[in-house]
C-alpha cells in the first residue's frame, strides 16, 4: 500500500492487483473456488495461504480483497474484511468481539437493525446497556468490569446526534474495552475515526460507497490481527461474505466518493442554511448549522456537517407526508448516501417496528423527515425543498 498519498489519489488507485493481462479496470473475478496445479499445491494453500494466494470466495477473493486494501488504506487501518452488507459487518464484529457473560455498552438512538442485533446478542446471554450517547457520563457510569465493546453511529440515524469518537474511547479503553463505530453517516471521507481511538470502523458500503443504490455491502476496517483473526474466522465460517461482484461495483463506487460525498454534504449546508426558521418547521437538524448541539464536535470530528438533513414538522405526521408527496426531484425511499436525493419518513418506515414510546425515547418523531442529499444541482435542490415546504 501507498502510504504516502493522498486519499482521492487511494481511492482511484490503492489496492488495484493487475492479472497477467494488464487490464486497465479492476478484473472482477467472479468465482468461487480456485484450480491448483499439483495435490500438493492444494495441500499447501490450505496449510498457508500466501499475499495472491485464495480458496474459496467466502474466505476470500482477488475482486474483494482489493476492495479490502483500498478501504483499509482510506481509512487508516492495517487490514479490513468485505461483509456481503453493512449488518453482516457489524453482526460479524459484534460476534467477533464478545460471548456469554461479556457486557455491551451501546448507544440509544441507532438504526434499527443495530438495535435487533443487540437483542439478538441479548438472547445468548450477553449484557447489554443502552446510553445517550452525547452525554459523555453516562457511557462512563454504565462501565463494567466485562465491558469489552462500547458501540455507537458517530452520526446517529435519524435524528443526526454527533457522538465524541475520542470521548467515548477514552472511557472505554480506561475500561479495557474496544470501541466499535458504526460510520455509514460519516462516510470515509469524513472520517478521522481511527486517529479519534476506534478500534473497529465498520461501513455499510451500500450507501455512499456503492453511491448508486445497486448492491448490498459492508466492510469491517482494524487492526491486521483483529480482522485476519476473530473476524475473518467469524465471518467467513458463518457465510457473510461479499459478492465478488459487488466488490467489483464498490471499487468503482469508491474511485468517485471523495467527489460525490463532497458536493453532497455542500448541497445539504446549502439547503439546510436555506429552509432553516421556515414557518412549517419546528427545526432543521443538521451538524453543519451552528444551532446543532454538537455542532463544533461535528466540525471538529468530521470537518463538515455531512450529507444527511432532517426537518421536524410542526404539523406532525399530515404535513410531513404533505411534504413527501410534493417533492418533486427528491424521490421518497429508505436508501441513503445515493447520487439521488432521498426522502424518508422514518416513524412510518425504519422505525415502524419500534413502538411509539421507543421512538420518542431515540428521537423520531412524526413530524420528522430525514433527507440524503444527492448530487444533483444545489440550487433546484433548494427550490424542490422550498415548494415542498410550502405545500407541508
Ligand atoms: C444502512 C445502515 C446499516 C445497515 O446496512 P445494510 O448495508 O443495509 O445492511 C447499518 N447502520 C447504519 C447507520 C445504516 O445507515
Amino acid at each position: 500500500m501507498s502510504q504516502d498519498w493522498n486519499t482521492r489519489t487511494k481511492l482511484v488507485h490503492e489496492g488495484t492487483r493487475r492479472s497477467q493481462y494488464g487490464e486497465m479496470a479492476e478484473a472482477m473475478f467472479l468465482t468461487q473456488g480456485f484450480v491448483y496445479p499439483s495435490a500438493e499445491a492444494a495441500e499447501a494453500r490450505f496449510d498457508a495461504l500466501g499475499e495472491d494466494e485464495f480458496i474459496y470466495a467466502r474466505y476470500g477473493n482477488p475482486t474483494t480483497r482489493m476492495f479490502e486494501d483500498r478501504m483499509a488504506s482510506i481509512e487508516g487501518t492495517e487490514d479490513a474484511f468485505a461483509c456481503a452488507s453493512g449488518m453482516a459487518a457489524i453482526n460479524g464484529a459484534l460476534c467477533a468481539l464478545v460471548k456469554a457473560g461479556d457486557h455491551v455498552v451501546a448507544a440509544r438512538q441507532m438504526f434499527g437493525s443495530c438495535l435487533k442485533v443487540l437483542e439478538f446478542l441479548q438472547g445468548f446471554g450477553v449484557e447489554v446497556t443502552l446510553v445517550d450517547g452525547v452525554d459523555l457520563a453516562q457511557w462512563q457510569a454504565a462501565m463494567r468490569p466485562n465491558t469489552k465493546v462500547c458501540f455507537f453511529e458517530s452520526v446517529s440515524n435519524p435524528g443526526l446526534e454527533v457522538i465524541d469518537i475520542a470521548g467515548v474511547a477514552k472511557i472505554a479503553h480506561a475500561g479495557g474495552a474496544m470501541v466499535l463505530v458504526d460510520n455509514a453517516f460519516a462516510s470515509p471521507i469524513f472520517s478521522r475515526a481511527a486517529e479519534l481511538g476506534a478500534d473497529i470502523i465498520v461501513y455499510s458500503s451500500t450507501k455512499h460507497i456503492d453511491g448508486g443504490g445497486r448492491v448490498l455491502g459492508g466492510v469491517v476496517c482494524a487492526s491486521r490481527d483483529f480482522i485476519r483473526g476473530p473476524l475473518e474466522t467469524y465471518v467467513k465460517h458463518t457465510g457473510g461474505a461479499m459478492s465478488p461482484f459487488h466488490a467489483w461495483v464498490m471499487l468503482s463506487g469508491l474511485q468517485t466518493l471523495d467527489l460525490r460525498v463532497r458536493a453532497q454534504a455542500s448541497n445539504a449546508a446549502g439547503v439546510a442554511s436555506a429552509i432553516a426558521g421556515h414557518d412549517n418547521l419546528v427545526r432543521t437538524i443538521y451538524p453543519g448549522l451552528v444551532t446543532h448541539p454538537q455542532h463544533a464536535l461535528a466540525i471538529e470530528q468530521m470537518g463538515a456537517g455531512g450529507t444527511m438533513v432532517a426537518l421536524e414538522f410542526r404539523g406532525g405526521k399530515e404535513a410531513a407526508f404533505r411534504f413527501l408527496n410534493a417533492l418533486k426531484i427528491i424521490l421518497i425511499s429508505n436508501n441513503l448516501g445515493d447520487a439521488r436525493s432521498i426522502a424518508t419518513h422514518p416513524a412510518t418506515t425504519t422505525h415502524s417496528s419500534m413502538s411509539a414510546e421507543k421512538r420518542a425515547e431515540v428521537g423520531v418523531t412524526d413530524g420528522l423527515v430525514r433527507i440524503s442529499m444527492g448530487i444533483e444541482d444545489g440550487a433546484d435542490l433548494v427550490a424542490d425543498i422550498r415548494q415542498a415546504l410550502d405545500a407541508a
